[in-house]
């Protein structure tokens, strides 16, 4: 009976809510037995900084990815260091060593070799949690430092240089698990925002009001899925619920910050997992809107199939430390929109050649609305194009000159994304050229030379219906 009655009052008592902790709360501390972090893990650059600020009688702190990859047993992309030391003062400690850069955000970049660690003054929060405290709390002086913080009048951040203390820094941070700082004075770790909790719950929190943050910097939204995918966390119920709402926001971000962040979502090694989010959250369509619609529109999966074919080529280069070139990326992503533009010039009258430059022009033009693309990016990505249509004419002494073009390997792991996405009809080019770079000099001119020509009915034009041909054979089977 006891038993019973227990059992019954237990199922009643609501479960207790995890506290949340808010601005003025005492910061949990782990000492340097109650975490994993030791010196070993750090890159030697990043502890020289560190040591450096601490002799010249300064705090100094790593912060952000770093802290939270340590804990989690994962090796850190990069290493930021936080200090109570003003920009001039950084300057002073490390002299010739450092550069000072940024004007929305004022950082010191102190280099050791062709290492560069970034390093950042703690900034105070402006608006919001502490505003009472703010008189003695910005700056050691009690003074604005630089250009100050400054919101437009949408409320986007478009200076942050007030400098404050550790916990009004950690405050105006993103997520609570990037808001963990590792003292060098103690080997402590310093948690003001619950990032530890958060770290085991497996989700990323965004700091403060969500809403307000995502409209402060949209960017915000997209870090979220990048850190969800490549960490494996959830994201917070209250961080996700503005997203989908808020995501038409990335649109006003500049086009040359979101170029960059494009790239850290698709080099991430998990572009995959990523890109499955951004469509979840219909944030791809603000950032590739000629290819998110092409996606709708997709007949089989098969235009799906290529993008998915080249971010999971992506993720593997990455996991094996290889390098990953942007045009590739920029050019797997757009192709199926090129492809389209081209299929309607070519209805209107023009010839291949022409409405292949047309439609990378045009779809290119598209794309920097969105995403800026460097120039330089942009002859590649028009290189690797026009060589899917080059790479079949491989006769004769053609092969050994597209081997010897700087895009030659580019644009054959592009046709090798084809293959892998359903183009059989390019599986044959595609081996041969495997089988030729296999070949020594000799060998090569023999098997180039024992190509026949391409018949005219194998040309592009075929290619045209290739996806409505395809469809229209699925369809069939089907229904029948
Ligand atoms: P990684 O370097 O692995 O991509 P990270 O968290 O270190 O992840 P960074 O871009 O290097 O990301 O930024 C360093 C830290 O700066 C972040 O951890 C976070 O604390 C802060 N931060 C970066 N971007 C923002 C932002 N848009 N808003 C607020 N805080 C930010
Ligand atoms: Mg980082």
């Amino acid at each position: 009976m006891r038993r019973i009655i227990r059992k019954i009052t237990s199922y009643f008592i609501p479960p207790k809510k995890p506290t949340v902790p808010v601005y003025g709360d005492e910061p949990l501390i782990l000492t340097r037995d109650e975490h994993n972090i030791s010196r070993s893990d750090l890159d030697k650059a990043a502890l020289d900084v560190l040591y450096g600020f601490k002799r010249s009688g300064h705090d100094a702190h790593l912060v952000g990815g770093c802290v939270r990859d340590l804990l989690l047993g994962l090796e850190p992309k990069d290493f930021d260091i936080v200090t109570d030391a003003e920009p001039d003062e950084v300057k002073q400690v490390f002299k010739q060593r450092c550069q000072l850069i940024g004007r929305r955000f004022r950082l010191a970049h102190v280099r050791f070799g062709r290492l560069v660690i970034e390093v950042a003054t703690f900034r105070g929060q402006g608006e919001g949690q502490g505003s009472t405290e703010r008189k003695d709390r910005f700056g050691r002086n009690g003074k604005f430092s630089g250009a100050a913080r400054e919101v437009d009048d949408a409320g986007r951040l478009v200076r942050d240089n007030v400098y404050g203390t550790m916990e009004e820094d950690a405050w105006r941070r993103d997520f609570t698990v990037n808001a963990l700082y590792y003292n060098i004075k103690d080997f402590t770790i310093v948690d003001y925002t619950g990032g530890l909790d958060d770290i085991d719950a497996g989700q990323m929190r965004l700091i403060g009001d969500p809403e307000t943050r995502y409209r402060e910097d949209p960017v915000r939204m997209i870090r979220a899925v990048r850190f969800a995918a490549k960490l494996g966390f959830k994201i917070e119920k209250y961080t996700e619920a503005p997203m989908v709402k808020m995501a038409s926001l990335l649109r006003d971000v500049s086009h040359a910050r979101m170029f960059e962040e494009v790239l850290k979502l698709f080099h991430s090694g998990v572009a995959v997992q990523v890109f499955e989010k951004l469509r979840h959250y219909h944030m791809f369509e603000h950032l590739f809107p000629l290819t998110d619609q092409i996606l709708s529109e997709e007949q089989d999966g098969f235009p799906r199939m290529l993008v998915i074919e080249a971010l999971k080529s992506t993720d593997s280069r990455i996991r094996q430390g290889k390098t990953v070139n942007p045009s590739f990326l920029f050019a797997a992503l757009l192709w199926e929109p090129m492809l389209q533009r081209k299929n309607e010039h070519l209805d209107s009258g023009m010839h291949h050649q022409d409405a292949l430059f047309a439609a990378a022009n045009d779809v290119i033009e598209q794309q920097i609305k969105c995403t800026a693309i460097p120039k330089r990016f942009t002859a590649q990505i028009r290189e690797i194009w026009s060589y899917q249509y080059r790479l079949p004419n491989r006769q004769g002494d053609r092969a050994q000159k597209l081997r010897e073009h700087p895009r030659f390997r580019a644009a054959y792991d592009f046709m090798g994304i084809r293959v892998a996405a359903g183009e059989t009809e390019l599986q044959e080019v595609f081996d041969w050229w495997t089988l030729y770079q296999e070949k020594d000099a000799v060998e090569q001119v023999a098997f180039a030379n024992a190509v026949e020509r391409p018949e005219r009915s194998k040309k592009p034009r075929k290619n045209r219906n290739f996806y409505r041909k395809r469809s229209q054979t699925n369809r069939s089977q089907t229904n029948e």
